[in-house]
């Protein structure tokens, strides 16, 4: 598939039938894989020959829904998830455990910023917060010896800073450590991170890639890139014999191309389980055959709206990387080219309970814990997704008291317009 079209892609990659085969992916709606002999399946759990055995572990349904995303970011082996929790959780936790250290862009998902500042810190690891737009200095002065990774968003959600992933490539480098960015709002069709330094990708599949709010989903991609081999002592999981299976030395079975996967699925995936239903991938490869199309619309449906917004009376503030003279639209230029997302930030004159009055008074756009869907959707990120942060946190992650989140879905833009006009007259 290398040297096709990010659409062809999108439709085609990742299952090739055979003769007489199905045309779309079967769903492989099986627990378990049948073997004549347990000599057979013995030589599967040695991970000495590739197959099926148990579905918490793999399932070929996910594989080739997981294949298509890997063709699409340009890696080289990929997993999907339950959700994009998940995908983050295990693309830190493969390589940082207790008493290790991450540095991470303070302006991430709510969810995101939860899951390491609090959970993960449970578990003994910390986290260091810089700003996206932070100095040389402050990012150098994140690392530690101990620091395992670096972690960003391509878009932040739901701040909608444009990650500088050059820069942030080239620091993380020069420690010796990976940059794993989540590519949720932009997707492969917006921004490919591998082509900018990135190492290892994460998504939230529930958003654009499956776009029509059916199922939750993640899935990580890994470029192949990073060598683990140059820093044995930094990264022994991947580096040296895991015990807890046969004593298989990842990089060197799998090579820098598949260890990464490998270990997250035989070691990661086996103990949490938080794996696909072979269904949920089957509705994921569903979305993904649109979504070249679907991202093209959001975005001229998302930069439509902002322009509006930006020239009405009660609004405050708009933020979309795509309007000229926001903060992001230089990086936005570079990284995003043929557009963001359908994803604008904004301010409604009067704070808190404007917003939250002017978002009850929306007829198309409804009020949701969602976004990146087909159905336009609105979200206070104050009062819900962001409520556990405190006003310090909150200023840090870039979400003000005012601001409203709206996903523009694939409606009609002049509809959209014309919803919100009501809504703030
Ligand atoms: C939604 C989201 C997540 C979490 O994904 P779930 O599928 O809801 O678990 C992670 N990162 C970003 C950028 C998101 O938008």
């Amino acid at each position: 598939m290398a040297g096709q079209g990010i659409g062809t892609k999108c439709v085609q990659a990742g299952y090739t039938p055979g003769n007489g085969e199905p045309r779309q992916i079967p769903i492989y709606q099986s627990t378990t894989f049948k073997y004549a002999t347990s000599a057979d399946m013995g030589k599967l759990f040695d991970l000495e020959a590739n197959g099926y055995f148990y579905t918490r572990l793999q399932n070929p349904t996910n594989d080739c829904v997981a294949a298509k995303i890997a063709a699409l970011e340009g890696g080289t082996a990929a997993m999907l998830t339950s959700s994009g929790q998940a995908a983050n959780f295990y693309a830190v936790f493969n390589i940082a455990s207790c008493g290790d250290h991450v540095v991470s862009s303070a302006s991430i998902y709510g969810g995101t910023f939860n899951l390491f500042a609090v959970t993960m810190k449970r578990m003994g690891i910390e986290f260091t917060f810089v700003q996206p737009d932070c100095t040389a200095e402050e990012l150098e002065a994140a690392f530690r010896p101990n620091t395992k990774a670096v972690f960003g968003e391509t878009i932040a959600n739901p701040a909608l800073t444009v990650l500088d992933i050059e820069r942030f490539a080239a620091a993380a480098h020069a420690h010796g450590v990976p940059l794993i960015v989540d590519n949720t709002f932009a997707t492969p069709v917006n921004c490919r991170p591998f082509d900018f330094g990135c190492d290892i990708v994460t998504h939230s599949t529930t958003k654009y890639m499956d776009g029509h709010g059916a199922g939750v989903g993640g899935c990580i991609v890994d470029s192949g890139r990073f060598d683990w081999t140059r820093y044995p002592e930094r990264f022994p999981g991947l580096c040296t014999p895991d015990e807890s299976y046969h004593g298989v030395t990842y990089t060197e079975r799998f090579g820098l191309g598949g260890a990464f996967i490998t270990k997250a699925t035989t070691q990661l995936m086996r103990d949490f389980g938080s794996i696909q239903s072979p269904q949920n991938a089957f509705y994921l490869n569903l979305g993904l055959e649109s979504l070249h199309v679907r991202m093209a619309r959001h975005c001229e449906n998302g930069q439509a709206v902002a322009e509006f917004l930006q020239k009405h009376p009660k609004i405050a503030w708009v933020t979309y990387p795509g309007l000229p003279g926001d903060d992001y639209y230089a990086l936005a230029q570079k990284y995003l080219p043929h557009g963001s997302c359908g994803v604008v930030s904004f301010g409604v004159k009067g704070g808190r309970a404007a917003a939250e009055q002017f978002m009850s008074r929306l007829r198309i756009a409804a009020i949701e814990t969602h976004v990146a869907d087909a159905r336009t959707c609105c979200l206070h990120p104050a009062s819900s997704t962001h409520r556990q942060m405190s006003d310090a946190e909150l200023e840090a992650a870039g979400v003000s008291p005012d601001m409203v989140r709206l996903s523009c879905g694939l409606e009609d833009a002049a509809d959209l317009i014309a919803d919100l006009e009501q809504a703030l007259n």
